[in-house]
């Protein structure tokens, strides 16, 4: 078999990062979470004493950065520098700083230019994220743009955080989806768009399992490349 490129973008609370790394073991292929990448740039930022907002002083962290993902679909590991930041870079505190450092231009070019190289290579990949349709990986053979309601993406993360020892606050929530929504969607650099030759995939009444079926199928009819 020869490997085939898959490129999984859309919104927070589509179930998009487990259905990649769902469809990437099926695949015995390699996974790539761009999104954990923008994250451990925005930990290096932090740590700086940087503010996010200062774009200059962004882009001059973000250009001397050592970072590494794994590529394993069962390994959330990743690295600045040598230190294991794996559960830091899920914090609240990256969180609400994530998208003011990952809409800099000279943060983008850096990792989208390490996205490439890393998507290269044998066998077959999954790469995640927001732009990997559009812009990271425009000649992917297989491009799929998951979405889901507002409803139902505030309603899952509202589960995932009661289930983690958060307050219920399902309305909260769902407005700072709406919010995160339009920030990403507006921004001047690589907004979160649909690639013309992705197929939509709405998530909002299917399971986590129907939906790596369904991407498997799509897989298959566009490539040949399940096992
Ligand atoms: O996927 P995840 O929620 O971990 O991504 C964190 C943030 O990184 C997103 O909210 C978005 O601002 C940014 N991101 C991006 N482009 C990507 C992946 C993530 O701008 N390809």
């Amino acid at each position: 078999m020869t490997g085939v490129v898959v490129a999984i973008d859309g919104p927070a609370g589509t179930g998009k990062s487990s259905v990649s790394k769902g469809l990437a073991r099926s695949l015995g292929a390699r996974y790539l979470d761009t999104g954990a990448m923008y994250r451990i740039v925005t930990l290096a930022v932090l740590r700086a004493g940087v503010d996010p907002a200062d774009g200059e002083a962004v882009a001059s962290v973000a250009s001397t950065v050592r970072l590494s993902v794994s590529y394993d679909p069962d390994s959330d590991r990743c690295y600045l520098g040598a230190e294991d930041v794996s559960v830091e870079i899920r914090g609240d505190e990256v969180t609400r700083a994530v998208s003011a450092v990952s809409s800099v231009p000279a943060v983008r070019a850096r990792l989208v230019a390490l996205q490439r190289d890393m998507a290269q290579g044998p066998g077959s990949v999954v790469v995640e994220g927001r732009d990997i349709g559009t812009v990271v990986l425009p000649d992917a053979p297989v491009k799929i743009f998951l979405t889901a309601s507002a409803e139902t993406r505030a309603r899952r993360r509202n589960d995932q955080n009661v289930a983690s020892g958060l307050p219920d606050d399902y309305d909260g929530v769902l407005a700072d989806v709406r919010r995160r929504d339009h920030l990403d969607s507006t921004r001047a650099v690589s907004p979160l768009r649909t690639a013309p030759d992705a197929v939509v995939v709405d998530t909002s009444d299917m399971t986590e399992a129907q939906v790596i079926a369904h991407l498997l199928e799509l897989v298959r009819q566009k490539s040949g490349a399940v096992r």
